[in-house]
């Protein structure tokens, strides 16, 4: 695949990691190494960008955006004035409505996968790559084997409807949720639980 990136698409680019960064700047990843969180949505993006080459500005823009709005506050109008509609738009479809109940939450997003657009379904499963690779590589601080697993299982769910959107993505979550799963059954040998 021949890429042509335009001086146009590297400013937006850029100016979503700026905003992105700048939102985030108190934020803390939940594992020990206790990475700025920026590097959660840079490795979103990044993972879209190297299984779906083609994949528009916007995506891009809105992966390294998608949690501005459920974790900064940030507004769907802010993104809208600083960027543009379908932007603002795909990153508050990825958005939870942190209003509700944990649970709720989580029962949602399950509930919403297949209503998504394409595009957001792409920032979707690329997102949960990111959170279950971090279980392995960065486990959150506190949490137990049994937890983990669960995240994994309600992940799958969240991503069965957004898989039609990248044979790449899909294969990564599955080599990811693969070596989770194998881990988990490695701690359970050793530790005989
Ligand atoms: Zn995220």
């Amino acid at each position: 695949y021949v890429f042509t990136m335009t001086v146009r698409t590297m400013q937006l680019l850029l100016k979503s990691v700026d905003f992105a960064a700048r939102a985030h700047r108190d934020q803390r990843r939940k594992g020990p190494a206790r990475e700025p969180y920026i590097n959660h949505p840079i490795e979103v993006s990044r993972l879209i960008v190297e299984c779906e080459p083609a994949t528009a500005e916007d995506v891009l823009c809105a992966a390294i955006l998608h949690d501005v709005i459920e974790d900064c506050g940030a507004t769907h109008g802010e993104i809208l004035a600083c960027f543009n509609e379908n932007i603002a738009n795909i990153v508050l479809e990825v958005s939870d409505d942190k209003a509700l109940p944990r649970d709720e939450r989580k029962a949602m997003q399950i509930q919403m996968a297949p209503k998504l657009s394409n595009d957001a379904k792409l920032v979707r499963l690329a997102d949960k790559i990111a959170n279950v690779g971090a279980m392995l590589t960065d486990t959150p601080i506190g949490w137990d084997r049994s937890q983990i697993l669960q995240y994994a299982d309600w992940a799958e769910n969240v991503v069965a409807p957004c898989r039609s959107v990248s044979q790449g993505l899909s294969d990564r979550f599955d080599a990811i949720i693969r070596d989770v799963r194998a881990w988990h059954a490695g701690e359970a040998e050793r530790t005989g639980s």
